[in-house]
Parts: structure tokens; C-alpha cells; sequence
């Protein structure tokens, strides 16, 4: 399987990273490598003193597609989750300003953290939920998939022209404002209307 991840969907995360807003969906992957369920804890690498949280709604693909319309790429999902995509901030800002790829700051071991899944049918529009990340019981990212640039289904669609996308692949669909860094020993837990679907240990 593969992971498909949204960066710069959300203004307000733009504005925050000083990055300019995208024309297409930024896409980026991350190998299978980098899953890590919620029931492992998450050890803090040695390349990076900068690990960031990253707050986002996911996707599970449930067929085979290619060239999917965007009217139709609703058929090709049907359960939902949050996930932490983790990042190597100092990494990325230093590939960032180089002008090279910075997969290694965003693909690393355990970088992908996948709560436990839902039917997407459980709510009537996955473009307005509202979810929350609480780092050590305080709430740091908030937002609602309303907010999107990009809505699940066009990224489906926009992936779908370069990547044939198989059952079990995952898209990570772009992180709202508040991203930050984490320490050893903190407990964060995500929430998706009002259900908590992941929580995570850093050791
Ligand atoms: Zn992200």
C-alpha cells in the first residue's frame, strides 16, 4: 500500500509556513515503512530535534482506480480516520531552502500515525467535520474539513491522473494551523466530532 499526503491545504497552515497558496493539490508520498498505529508508541528519531504534529482527516481507498472523475471518487472510499503526519520540521526547512526533495523529513519510520477507522457514511458530508488535536489534555489544532482548498474527492481525482491507487491506500489530506513540535513523554490524543480516534505516547 501507499500513503498519499495533501501538503498546503488549509490557508491559515499556509500563512504559517510562509508558503505560497497552491494552484493543484502539492502531493506527497510516504512509504508503507511509515505507518504506525496508535497502539505503538512513537520514538523520537536521532536525525531531528524539531518533530512536528500534523492534524489530518484520512482516507482509506476501498477499489482500484485510475483517472477517477471527480464526481465519482466519493465510490472509491468508505471509511475515515485522523492521522498524525509527522514531520521533521528542521529537515524540511533545511531541504526546503535548498531547493531539494525533502522526503526524508516527511517518509521516516512511524512519520504516518493512523487512528482507528469509521465509516464515512456515519456522517452526512465529510466536508464538514470538525476535529481537534489535544497535546497533553490542552487543545492545540483545531478545524473543520470545510476549510479545505482541495476537498477529498478532487485530491482523489487530481492523484488518481498520476498514481493508480489501490485497496488500503491512504491519503492524508493537509493539516489546519497550530502545528508544533513534540517532546518525550507527551500524550496526544485526536478527536472527530467529538469521538477520539487516536492517541499517541511520544518516548
Ligand atoms: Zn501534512
Amino acid at each position: 500500500m501507499k500513503i498519499i499526503a495533501v501538503g498546503m491545504n488549509y490557508l491559515p497552515h499556509i500563512q504559517e509556513l510562509n508558503s505560497e497558496r497552491p494552484e493543484e493539490p502539492v502531493l506527497f508520498l510516504k512509504p508503507d515503512s511509515a505507518l504506525c498505529s496508535d497502539k505503538q508508541p512513537f520514538f523520537l528519531p536521532d536525525f531531528s530535534q524539531e518533530i512536528h504534529y500534523e492534524t489530518e482527516l484520512v482516507v482509506k481507498i476501498s477499489k482500484l482506480g485510475k483517472n477517477i472523475a471527480e464526481k465519482f471518487a466519493h465510490r472509491y472510499y468508505d471509511e475515515i480516520s485522523l492521522g498524525l503526519d509527522l514531520t521533521a520540521r528542521d529537515l524540511q526547512r533545511n531541504l526546503r531552502a535548498r531547493g531539494l526533495p525533502w522526503e526524508i523529513s516527511k517518509g521516516f519510520d512511524q512519520s504516518a500515525v493512523v487512528g482507528h477507522f469509521i465509516p464515512k457514511d456515519r456522517f452526512e458530508n465529510i466536508q464538514q467535520l470538525h476535529f481537534r488535536l489535544d497535546l497533553n489534555g490542552k487543545t492545540v489544532q483545531q478545524g473543520s474539513t470545510a476549510e479545505m482548498l482541495f476537498g477529498v474527492d478532487r485530491i482523489i481525482a487530481y492523484a488518481s491522473r498520476f498514481f493508480t491507487l489501490k485497496t488500503g491506500d491512504l491519503f492524508f489530506t493537509g493539516t489546519p494551523c497550530g502545528v508544533g513540535p513534540v517532546h518525550k513523554e507527551d500524550h496526544l490524543e485526536a478527536w472527530l466530532e467529538g469521538e477520539k480516534m487516536l492517541h499517541l505516547r511520544v518516548k
